[in-house]
C-alpha cells in the first residue's frame, strides 16, 4: 500500500477501515497536471502525471483525497484538498508556454484588449485539428485553450469561442466534491457580454451549413 494513499484515506475517513490495496502510478501518457483513478472493489490504482512526483506531498494527499470524494460520492474538506485547489488554480503559472498559432493569437489579442482589459496571459494556443465535435477547450492542465480548426472560416466566431475558454482561463472552476462547476451563473452573465448579441444563432447557422450535424460543444 502506498504512504501517501494511506495516509490520505485515513485524514479523509478516520472512522473506515482500508480494505483495499492500492498504488500510485506516475505516468507520461498524461500532460500537465492531469491525474485519475482505476478501482475495482478492492484495488485502486491512482495514476497521476509524470508532473506530480515534483509537487508535495501534502498536495499529492489533497489530490488523492479529492479523487477518493468521487469515488465515495461525497464532499468532505480536507486542508490538503483546500491546498490542492489552490495549487491547481496556480498551475497555469507553473505551465510552460510553447505552443502558440498566429491566427489564435490576434483573435486572443482581440477578445483580451476587449473585454478582459489585456488582463489574462496568454495561454497555449492550438487549433485541434482532429475533432471536429468540439468547438473548443480549456485544458487547466496544461494552460491550453484549443480551437477548432472549423473556425477559421469566420473569425467573429473564433473570437466568440476564444472569449468562451478565456471566461474559463478566469473564472476557475468551482468543486464541490461531487461536481464540478464550470460554468457558473455569473460566467454566463459574463458570456452575454459578447459584442453580437445574435452570436449563439449565428455560430448555429454556421454549423449547419457546415454540415457539423452530430453533437457538438465546447467545453
Ligand atoms: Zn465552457
Amino acid at each position: 500500500m502506498n504512504y501517501l494513499v494511506k495516509k490520505a484515506f485515513a485524514e479523509l475517513f478516520p472512522e473506515k477501515e482500508i480494505d483495499f490495496d492500492a498504488r500510485i502510478k506516475y505516468s507520461k501518457a498524461f500532460k500537465g497536471y492531469n491525474a485519475k483513478v482505476k478501482y475495482t472493489r478492492n484495488f485502486m490504482e491512482f495514476r497521476l502525471s509524470h508532473s506530480w512526483k515534483e509537487v508535495s506531498d501534502e498536495i499529492q494527499i489533497g489530490l488523492l483525497q479529492s479523487l477518493f470524494n468521487k469515488i465515495y460520492n461525497k464532499n468532505i474538506k480536507t486542508i490538503n484538498i483546500e491546498l490542492y485547489d489552490i495549487f491547481l488554480k496556480k498551475v497555469p503559472l507553473l505551465t510552460p508556454k510553447t505552443k502558440t498559432d498566429p491566427v489564435l493569437e490576434q483573435s486572443f489579442n482581440r477578445v483580451n484588449k476587449e473585454y478582459f482589459n489585456e488582463m489574462i496571459s496568454q495561454p497555449n494556443l492550438v487549433f485541434g485539428g482532429n475533432n471536429f465535435h468540439t468547438l473548443g477547450t480549456y485544458d487547466y492542465g496544461t494552460d491550453t485553450i484549443r480551437i477548432s480548426e472549423l473556425l477559421k472560416k469566420n473569425e467573429q466566431l473564433m473570437d466568440y469561442v476564444m472569449y468562451h475558454e478565456m471566461l474559463h482561463k478566469k473564472h476557475k472552476y468551482k468543486s464541490t466534491g461531487k461536481r464540478t462547476i464550470h460554468h457558473s451563473r455569473l460566467f454566463r452573465q459574463e458570456e452575454r457580454k459578447f459584442r453580437d448579441p445574435e452570436i449563439e444563432d449565428k455560430l448555429k447557422n454556421f454549423l449547419k451549413k457546415e454540415k457539423f450535424k452530430e453533437r457538438f460543444w465546447f467545453l
